[in-house]
């Protein structure tokens, strides 16, 4: 019999499994709220009987993930773990601290099956899609690991998020449960490369996170460039889905811009970049690249960067450049994992 990954289910799924073993709803939510304590065997569940906690361990288990490396920056105390699944696999996750809290970054796959060309993670493709529980586990372990509240979380690490859609929205429900994390919508960003059908599916499940799309380029010429998706969906078809998102949501969107030199960053593609987005309730982050070892970009230059943000100024666009976190062990996403398993061959 294939046992259940409790930490997998939604509070809704948990109590229908308790019910489907002749147990009440209130023991579904005793342990739903053990299980989001970080809790790592049934045995630790102290309030249910022997024999209850016999028949989980027969039937169920508790996703977990192990630290498998870290590294702490001296400079702002940016923690970067890489996290050893149980079968075996390795994945990133970050977190930032800032003076409304901790943000954790998490990853939703193990690589990523996406191509952007900037990208280390998806250097050897996509391994498998994460379950719910997994990246329940990832924030329950940077909690037990920092000693703080997760307060943020940002779907940025390895992997697509709407690639693995319906762990994924599972993952949305549970956090956000009262009886668990608790971890506001208004605090989670999903971030994607614009995946353009699921980012519909999600403005019509009407959860008001937010929603970051990875644009990075003004046009489909330079778009098709940098990232594969832009061949299976155009720039525009995109924008129309963010309008669709922010009409379901009215949640400000977010874009996220990577400044490549002499490949993205001139002042004509900042004007068509406001053109783009003019009239949309949305936010632009500059991020200046992180050089990737596999892949030849190199980062804007300063002025360069100052121009482009100016022009999207200029034409009413809230822009902002992004602060380097944890500088001094600063990696490309999905690097420090990549260079991991190179020295485990
Ligand atoms: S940027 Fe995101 S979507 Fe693109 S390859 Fe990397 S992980 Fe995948």
């Amino acid at each position: 019999m294939l046992k259940v990954d409790l930490l997998s289910l939604t509070k809704e799924e948990l109590i229908k499994f308790m019910e489907d073993l002749g147990e009440k709803k209130f023991r579904a939510i005793q342990i739903f709220q053990w299980l989001h304590k970080g809790i790592n065997s049934f045995d630790e569940m102290t309030n249910l009987s022997k024999n209850l906690r016999q028949k989980l361990e027969e039937m169920a288990y508790i996703s977990q993930v192990r630290i498998e490396n870290k590294l702490v920056s001296k400079l702002d105390g940016t923690t970067k773990y890489l996290f050893l699944l149980e079968d075996g696999h390795i994945i990133e996750g970050v977190v930032m601290s800032y003076k409304h809290g901790n943000t954790a970054c998490i990853s939703s796959q193990v690589g990523c099956a996406m191509g952007c060309s900037f990208c280390a993670s998806t250097i050897k493709g996509l391994e498998r899609n994460l379950k719910a529980g997994e990246l329940i586990a990832q924030i329950l372990m940077m909690e037990k690991d920092f000693g703080a509240r997760i307060s943020n979380i940002v779907l940025m690490g390895s992997g697509e998020p709407l690639h693995n859609y319906k762990e994924v929205t599972n993952f949305l429900r549970i956090v956000n449960d009262e009886d668990g994390l608790n971890i506001g919508n208004r605090h989670i960003t999903l971030s994607t490369c614009g995946l353009v059908p699921e980012i519909k599916d999600l403005a019509d499940l009407r959860i008001p996170i937010n929603l970051a799309i990875s644009l990075h380029a003004p046009n489909d010429e330079i778009r098709k460039r940098l990232m594969p998706i832009a061949k299976r969906y155009t720039i525009d078809e995109l924008i129309e889905s963010c309008h669709y998102y922010l009409q379901k949501n009215n949640r400000r969107i977010t874009f996220e811009y990577a400044l490549i030199r002499g490949v993205n960053d001139g002042e004509e593609e900042a004007y068509q970049l406001s053109k783009l987005l003019k009239g949309l309730l949305c936010h632009v982050n500059l991020i200046p690249v992180n050089p990737v070892d596999e892949r030849e970009y190199r980062k804007s230059q300063q002025h360069q960067v100052k121009i482009f943000e100016s022009v999207l100024k200029k034409y009413g666009i809230e822009v902002t450049v992004r602060r380097e976190m944890g500088a001094d062990i600063n990696a490309a996403c999905g690097q420090l994992r990549n260079k991991h398993l190179e020295s485990r061959k």
